[in-house]
């Protein structure tokens, strides 16, 4: 098959290199100039273990096995990447039921190693902490996402694929022999293909209402929630990924670290209306409060604002979770087609078992 992919973030990439390696014809449509300059380079980067998810979800299912894959492809591809292990703690003992339904729910989805240790333990592991109890994950870790959606680009081009830049996919209408594809950019235009993936993060739903003979009513909404981020200027404390107890629409103000063990702390979960990345630095106040409940000796002015990226969301405040959406030819009757809405967190850590999912779709 001739098949389009629209977005070159990382589940776009993953899916081309993933239909290309089965021998399809891939073209990915890029509205910008470059590789991950969507929700793909404003995140935490951490390989999510896949321990929070709901059984039956598609969350649960790829993000433990996409890790796998994930751990599997850095080695073979020289990724940068590091296994710090992480900890999700309990600041007092009326959380400890929330972190062992975490620890219950994560047996389920089959994740390895995990194990509830009590404060002094955690303590022992990480010294600046406090808390009563926390959840050890060994399999948490950080990847440069950057490098590895490099490595996803040049499996794609040596077998075969291209990347179409500065082309913005505007029409999908769907023919006799396939979809018809109307583009704009600095060469706007037509083009065939057999089938088309729309993978295009915070613009899948735009494109989904721009499919002729796409039911308006399966085209869900899109609810956006900011996570501001901010750095630390101090040397790190901690040598593992901390979270808090997680909060409604994201896990709670966590410690991440990059490669070089730098810290920086986020995302928290601001609804908003319109795309918009400025880093509300007024939210430094609720950073304060909530990292000093896990670790007090954070001194004043040591927090300041770094960057901020948006969940393409399909629920809103006091609304609970939603999952992946992966609508095939079996969900929504047109052949060749298959539309991803709401890939948030953890879409990175599932990007390669996603893939996999959305070539079967349209084998199917
Ligand atoms: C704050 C935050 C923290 C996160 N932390 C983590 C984490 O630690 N671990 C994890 O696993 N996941 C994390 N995620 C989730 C992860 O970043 C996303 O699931 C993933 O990056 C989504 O990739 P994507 O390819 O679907 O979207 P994108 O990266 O947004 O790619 C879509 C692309 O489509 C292009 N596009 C849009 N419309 C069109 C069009 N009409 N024509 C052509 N191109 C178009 C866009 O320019 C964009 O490049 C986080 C997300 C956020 C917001």
């Amino acid at each position: 098959m001739q098949i389009l992919v629209v977005g070159a973030g990382v589940v776009g990439l993953a899916i081309a290199r993933a239909a290309a390696r089965k021998g399809h014809e891939v073209i990915v449509a890029e509205q910008t100039r470059g590789i991950g300059n969507g929700v793909s380079s404003r995140n935490s980067e951490v390989i999510h273990a896949g321990m929070y998810y709901a059984t039956g979800t598609l969350r649960a299912q790829h993000c433990p096995r996409g890790r796998r894959m994930m751990y599997d492809f850095c080695a073979s591809h020289g990724v940068p990447h590091r296994k710090y292990g992480k900890l999700i703690v309990a600041t007092e003992d009326s959380e400890i039921a929330k972190m062992e339904a975490i620890l219950k729910q994560g047996q389920i989805n089959g994740v390895e190693g995990l194990v509830m240790i009590d404060g002094a333990a955690a303590r022992a592991m990480e010294p600046a902490l406090n808390c009563v109890a926390a959840l050890h994950s060994p399999e948490t870790g950080i990847i440069d996402s950057h490098s590895f959606m490099r490595a996803l680009q040049g499996e794609l081009e040596d077998c075969g694929g291209m990347i179409a830049f500065d082309t913005r996919i505007e029409r999908l209408i769907h023919t006799q022999a396939g979809w018809l594809v109307r583009f704009s950019g600095s060469e706007g235009g037509e083009l065939a293909v057999d089938a088309v993936v729309n993978s295009a993060g915070l613009g899948a739903q735009a494109l989904a209402r721009n499919t002729e003979g796409y039911p308006a009513q399966r085209v869900p909404r899109l609810v956006l929630a900011r996570g501001n981020y901010f750095g630390y200027s101090g040397r790190p404390v901690f040598s593992r990924l901390i979270y808090p107890a997680p909060i409604e629409g994201g896990l709670g103000v966590h410690v991440t670290l990059d490669l070089a063990g730098r810290m920086r702390f986020g995302p928290d979960v601001e609804w908003i209306e319109e795309e918009d990345y400025d880093v509300n630095a007024s939210r430094a106040a609720l950073f304060y409060d909530s990292i000093r409940r896990y670790w007090p000796g954070l001194k004043d002015g040591m927090l300041q604002p770094d960057y901020a990226g948006i969940r393409p969301k399909l629920t809103g405040p006091g609304e609970p979770a939603a999952d992946f959406m992966i609508e095939g030819p079996a969900q929504h009757g047109l052949p060749g087609l298959v539309q991803l809405f709401g890939i948030e967190s953890p879409g990175l850590t599932s990007s390669l078992s996603l893939a996999e999912a959305v070539v079967a779709h349209l084998s199917s």
